[in-house]
């Protein structure tokens, strides 16, 4: 049996090591819990090379809770550019919002789990960096890291897998500064015990860790991999609509289970591949108007986590119902259709999708033409 040093007895050590060590980001710099909250939302599902080029901007722009939460919803969304997943940035904003209505920031993990798009690791998180609170955190660094520590055999998805991964985390962590013990735990994700080049001779847990000592474990065969999730498969059709130089594009629903509260392209779900005329009509059933569409030119693939997307996307023409004493030509779309006209720099500043450019490309219209910026 190996006698290993037990986490307690590590925590001195991870934190040496991460004051040593540590990358130095803008996030870290500030005790701020406004500012810790924006880093820690950009960095839910944002690399943190890319939320280091917008975070002091965003900043700039909204500089307190007060000043995020007066902003129009719109004027966030456009400084979110560039960091994708625009639902986090209308989460944000009704977070300060009620932030700024209560006068008080929250004081523990289960109130910052209250709050719009605050999950249980994010609460956790905020709570140890803004109230000192003592409560582990489990991302993906971390789950691999502390799988090899223990040599975990299950899959650290699983509900028991995981209450032990969480446990010894709870273990590492330094009552004192349970915020820096987090972050080191992550940065030693980051840093050291990569997915797949571990340095255990550079490791500051290498004392307690199970795979690193056991002669006969790979460090890299952790985490065990969990049975994966079937794929889902969703047939759509886009129309590509143009008048001039402008796009026709549609608001989605803000509750959508994709591209929610982004700028796309019409869209509509059909069965199956169907053809264009019943495209056409399901269009005209979801946006009004008359529709005609050209055969699909391409079909366009979008994965977004366990589903694929098959897009298939074609030039179309729409005309939108009008009583006939209206004669304001076709440019005005009907009243509440969610559609709209955007020129190319208008485009530029709306919360969008890679999937438009990849859209446009696929029925030949330039991307250049108009430029459009997008996240994932
Ligand atoms: S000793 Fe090696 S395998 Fe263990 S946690 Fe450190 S880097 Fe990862």
């Amino acid at each position: 049996m190996l006698q290993l040093v037990e986490p307690e007895q590590l925590r001195g050590a991870l934190l040496a090591w991460f004051d040593r060590c540590r990358r130095d980001l803008p996030w870290r710099r500030t005790r701020d819990p406004y500012g810790i909250l924006v880093a820690e939302i950009m960095l839910q599902q944002t690399r943190s090379e890319v939320v280091a080029t917008r975070y002091r901007g965003f900043l700039e722009r909204f500089p307190d809770v007060d000043a995020l939460a007066e902003a129009p919803v719109e004027s966030v969304e456009a400084a979110w550019s560039g960091l994708g997943y625009y639902r986090r940035a209308r989460n944000l904003h009704r977070t300060a919002r009620i932030l700024a209505e209560r006068g008080a920031l929250p004081a523990s993990a289960a109130e910052w789990a209250e709050l719009p798009g605050v999950g249980a690791y994010t609460s956790a998180l905020l709570a140890s960096r803004c109230c000192g609170e003592s409560s582990p955190v489990l991302d993906g660094n971390v789950e691999r890291v502390l799988s090899r520590f223990l040599a975990a055999t299950q899959a650290p998805r699983r509900a028991a897998a995981r209450r032990n991964l969480l446990a010894t985390a709870a273990r590492l962590l330094d009552p004192g500064r349970p915020g820096d013990s987090n972050q080191a735990l992550m940065e030693v994700g980051s840093l050291v015990c990569r997915r797949g080049r571990p340095d255990c001779g550079a490791c500051p847990l290498a004392p307690g860790c199970r795979a690193f000592h056991s002669p006969r474990l790979d460090p890299r065969a952790f985490p065990v991999a969990g049975p994966r999730r079937a794929r889902e498969v969703r047939h759509c059709f886009t129309a590509v609509v143009r008048q001039g130089e402008d796009l026709l594009l549609h608001r989605r629903p803000g509750d959508a289970d994709w591209l929610a509260g982004r700028w796309h392209l019409p869209t509509v779900e059909l069965a199956s591949g169907d053809e264009s005329t019943r495209a056409a009509e399901a269009l005209g059933r979801e946006f009004g108007g008359c529709w005609e569409c050209d055969e699909p030119a391409a079909l366009v693939r979008h994965a977004v986590t366990y589903r694929d997307f098959l897009v298939r996307a074609a030039i179309a023409r729409w005309r939108p119902e009008r009583r006939p004493e209206e004669s304001t030509g076709d440019r005005v779309p009907a009243e509440g259709s969610a559609l709209a006209w955007f020129g190319r720099e208008e485009i530029e500043g709306l919360p969008t999708s890679s999937l438009l450019r990849k859209t446009l490309d696929s029925v030949g219209v330039n991307c250049a033409d108009p430029p459009i910026h997008s996240g994932p």
